[in-house]
């Protein structure tokens, strides 16, 4: 896999940086629960422990940083085209049939270009996934990841926006609208508009700047959220990370 395909100049994480992590994670106990190497967790997460209910006291440890580094490889198979389709044979169904521990959270937009599973090469039972256009967080949203936490073990939290998102540009668009928006959009479109404000002016595309700042502001408002999430974070054991799709390469670019 070519994992320097994911460097971006400016934001996301280098590949340096990543593989600092890596590294680090492979003899690291943060958020640990279980007996398994490294390795072992990264492929084989959820294969032991399975209590009914899949509560979290008894889920294999994946750590944040494996998390992340499992999401990266996927993503630079899913980029390059040699996809593995991991997690996805009977067998795999019958396993996670008993219980679920899936190794991140994934609050994405709803945009059918950008199915998490499917960008970061996984399967069953791997992803908790929460979209909603615009991938912003009210308490629906919340309190559904803070079940993955809490019950699935889950230790990763990725906000995921995208290239050219229609929940954004509907938002920029209306930014000096005093018309209320049509239907239901209102509430899809307003939480997205202090994002918006906040990079008018600012140099380069506009839409774009909207895309990266709506996911670092829902970045910042879980890690903030109490009690659950902020706790987490403030302990070590929750990773709360934003990512940009781009629709053109298939890249998701971390930071
Ligand atoms: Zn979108």
């Amino acid at each position: 896999m070519n994992l320097s395909r994911l460097i971006h100049t400016g934001s996301g994480i280098s590949f340096a940086m990543f593989l600092s992590i890596a590294i680090s994670a492979t003899g690291c106990a943060t958020g640990t629960r279980g007996h398994e190497t490294a390795t072992d967790s990264v492929h084989h997460h959820g294969a032991t422990g399975a209590a009914a209910g899949g509560h979290g006291h008894d889920a294999p440890s994946v750590s944040p940083e494996q998390a992340l580094q499992k999401l990266v490889a996927g993503n630079a198979r899913y980029v390059s085209g040699r996809l593995e389709h991991p997690d996805q044979t009977v067998a795999r169904r019958e396993e996670v049939a008993k219980s679920q521990h899936p190794f991140a959270i994934v609050l994405s937009c709803s945009d059918s270009r950008v199915p998490p599973e499917i960008v970061f090469d996984t399967g069953l039972g791997d992803l908790f996934v929460v979209r909603i256009a615009g991938n912003t967080a009210d308490d629906a949203v919340i309190g559904s990841i803070e079940y993955a936490i809490e019950h699935l073990g889950a230790t990763l939290v990725v906000v995921l926006g995208h290239e050219r998102c229609g929940a954004v540009k509907a938002t920029v668009d209306t930014a000096s609208s005093t018309a209320p928006a049509p239907g239901h959009l209102a509430a899809l479109l307003d939480p997205i508009r202090p994002a918006v404000k906040a990079v008018e002016g600012r140099s380069g595309d506009l839409l774009d700047n909207a895309v990266r700042e709506n996911v670092a502001r829902v970045v910042g408002q879980l890690k903030q959220s109490k009690p659950v999430l902020a706790e987490r974070v403030a302990a070590g054991k929750l990773q709360v990370v934003g990512g940009r799709y781009d629709l053109d390469t298939g890249i998701v670019e971390l930071k």
